[in-house]
């Protein structure tokens, strides 16, 4: 097991790519905080989890992040992996149509919540030894897309974010790295099927983007984030890895 020993804390992890990665850091042997802000969601996932713990907080919030932290070490005594991986997306708006509410809620959950959630948890982080934190950027965060402009400029700014805290906490030997999926069958890629009317259709537009041509499943994005938890990228910092079916190789 990868994992063995290990307690990681999961940001969006009630449901999606969060689900997914907390699943597969039980199997592994890690013990798994997931954080939501829906509560029935979080226990419906805590009912396929084996020994999980469920903390609703809002990763906008700077006293909802250090109460999940906290909860976590309570819960678990230490705290080795921090997965920041809860967003959110704003489809069809340019910088025109785009609220300053909306551009400040994008960018809140997308990116503060990496700033909140990792000052709370990196002094544990230290006191275990080392440990690594996995950001959720997007191919998006990689080359432009036309009506996301608030999400384009959230997920640019974690892959950044992620080299500069790579570099101020190498020597600690905490490894800091992010992951630019796709388009992911999670409930983000089904909305916006939906907003495009024809969902059959929509799956095939989604599907043809891509140089695989097909989207991934949140378990392909999963096994990624437990490629970065673990020793098998003990040389691995401040990387932004594409996990995207080839869409940006072009
Ligand atoms: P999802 O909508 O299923 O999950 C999003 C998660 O974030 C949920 O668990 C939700 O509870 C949580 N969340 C949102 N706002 C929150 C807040 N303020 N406080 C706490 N939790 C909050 O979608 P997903 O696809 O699993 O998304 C996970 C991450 O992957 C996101 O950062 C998203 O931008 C990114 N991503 C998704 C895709 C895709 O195609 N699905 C592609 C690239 C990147």
């Amino acid at each position: 097991m990868k994992l063995e020993n290990k307690s990681a804390l999961i940001t969006g992890g009630n449901r999606g790519i969060g689900l997914a990665t907390a699943q597969l850091f039980e199997r592994e042997g890690a013990r798994v905080a997931i954080v939501g802000r829906d509560a029935a969601a979080g226990h419906a996932a805590l009912a396929t989890l084996r020994d999980a713990i469920f903390i609703q907080a809002d990763v906008a919030r700077a006293d909802d992040c250090q109460r999940a932290v906290t909860e976590t070490l309570c819960a678990f005594g230490r705290l080795d992996i921090l997965f920041n991986n809860a967003g959110i997306i704003l489809r069809n708006r340019n910088v025109e149509t785009t609220t300053e509410a909306e551009w400040d809620a994008t960018l809140d959950i997308n990116v503060k919540s990496i700033f909140l959630m990792s000052r709370a948890a990196l002094p544990h982080l230290r006191a275990a030894g080392g440990g690594a934190i996995i950001n959720t950027a997007s191919y998006v965060g990689l080359v432009g897309f036309p009506g996301l402009a608030a999400y384009a400029a959230s997920k640019g700014a974690v892959v950044n974010l992620t080299r500069a805290m790579a570099l101020d906490h190498a020597a600690e030997k905490i490894r800091v790295n992010c992951i630019c999926p796709g388009s992911v069958e999670t409930d983000m890629i089904r909305h916006a099927w939906e907003l495009y009317g024809d969902v059959t259709q929509a799956a095939q537009v989604w599907a043809a983007k891509h140089p695989l041509q097909r989207i991934a499943a949140p378990e392909e994005i999963a096994r990624v984030v437990l490629f970065l938890a673990s020793d098998d990228a003990s040389f691995i910092t401040g990387a932004a890895l594409p996990v995207d079916g080839g869409i940006t190789a072009g």
